[in-house]
């Protein structure tokens, strides 16, 4: 097994009573058999806390029960976990233990990476001189479940769909580019034609067509189920602001597809869908562009982290509101990649 772990991941610490944010609010946090084992042990003022507050969801999963706040019991007053200040580390299940630290295991071999919904990781990323892309290997076995020849076909395509956003154009342009180019990787897939030399030297055809707005991505997203109303609103108010990026912002941007592709592109060796990832990296720029005109965030970096932060927390991490805009780009023709590209010029 290889293990393709980025220096960021490797550095990553908690920043907890200093987060700007916490990730002890809002979500369900599953516990483990092996930590409610312990907790069983626990006596006490924690022990009864843990008695009254863990409960089972509707899928049969045992739960820490939010508060009034939505925040996690535990979450005493100086922003800390009670249970960690008390037993250290050990007390926290595997969900809190882990977290923002994601691996994607894919038998043969296993990539890791930080997710975008804790703001030390996207400072983190943000502020590395690239994104530590994984130069994952082509593999070599027949028995990880799945075709190898579909999965090295995939890794070469990710690798050359991040190419196209490391290459030195226009942010718009990488963006045009990617879609075009995973518009024919689809087509091969659906044709079960996945020669790697097939990847080589594809001339990208953009379409003539006449531009037309990105409306209906902020439509989308008012269909969505988004926690902080406040943060929908203004995703609501930011649909006419547009972002003039520089440098710097373009940058960001680039690493926010590289997470995007690193994250969710390999999947496709169980779904065969590559679109809809370049298509979600689509939707989160004109959202988070929109957002930091609207918030004049160009100069405000602790702002744009939040920014960030916000999309993966409310959009990027829920299942349910994925498979919505899953549907979108399937049934929808706003979002056929010609359309999504007539928006960019
Ligand atoms: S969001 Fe990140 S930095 Fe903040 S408390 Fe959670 S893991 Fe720590």
């Amino acid at each position: 097994m290889k293990h393709y772990i980025p220096d960021v991941y490797k550095e990553f610490n908690c920043t907890a009573d200093k987060c700007p944010d916490t990730c002890c609010k809002d979500w369900e946090i599953v516990i483990d058999e092996e930590t409610e084992s312990f907790y069983k042990t626990v006596r006490g003022n924690l022990g009864e806390m843990l008695k009254d507050n863990i409960v089972t969801d509707s899928d049969g999963d045992r739960i820490f029960l939010l508060n009034e706040k939505k925040e996690c019991p535990f979450l005493d007053k100086d922003r800390l976990c009670m249970l960690q200040k008390e037993y250290g580390e050990k007390a926290l299940c595997k969900t809190c233990f882990e977290y923002p630290k994601l691996s994607f295991d894919f038998t043969e071999f296993t990539e890791y990476a930080l997710s975008f919904a804790c703001p030390e990781a996207v400072r983190l990323v943000m502020k590395s001189g690239s994104y530590s892309f994984p130069d994952t290997k082509p593999i070599e076995n027949d028995d990880n479940g799945y075709s190898k020849e579909v999965m090295n076909f995939l890794i070469a395509a990710r690798k050359k769909t991040a190419e196209i956003f490391l290459s030195p154009m226009p942010y718009k342009t990488k963006l045009s580019n990617a879609l075009a180019f995973n518009e024919y990787v689809q087509e091969l897939l659906y044709c079960e034609d996945t020669d790697i030399s097939l990847l080589s030297d594809v001339e990208f055809e953009l379409p003539e067509g006449k531009h037309c707005d990105n409306g209906f991505v902020f439509e989308l997203v008012s269909r969505l189920d988004i926690m902080d109303k406040e943060f929908l609103c203004d995703i609501q108010k930011a649909r006419n602001s547009r972002l003039i990026p520089d440098e710097k912002i373009n940058d960001e941007f680039v690493k926010l597809s590289l997470y995007y592709l690193h994250r969710y592109y390999l999947n496709a060796i169980a779904d065969e869908d590559v679109l809809s990832c370049v298509k979600s990296i689509f939707c989160a720029y004109a959202v988070i562009s929109s957002l930091t005109a609207y918030y004049h965030a160009e100069n405000d970096f602790d702002r744009r982290v939040l920014i960030y932060e916000k999309y993966s927390r409310e959009i990027e991490h829920s299942f349910e509101n994925v498979e919505v805009m899953k549907e979108a780009y399937y049934s929808d023709s706003d979002f056929s990649s010609i359309n999504l590209i007539n928006t960019l010029f």
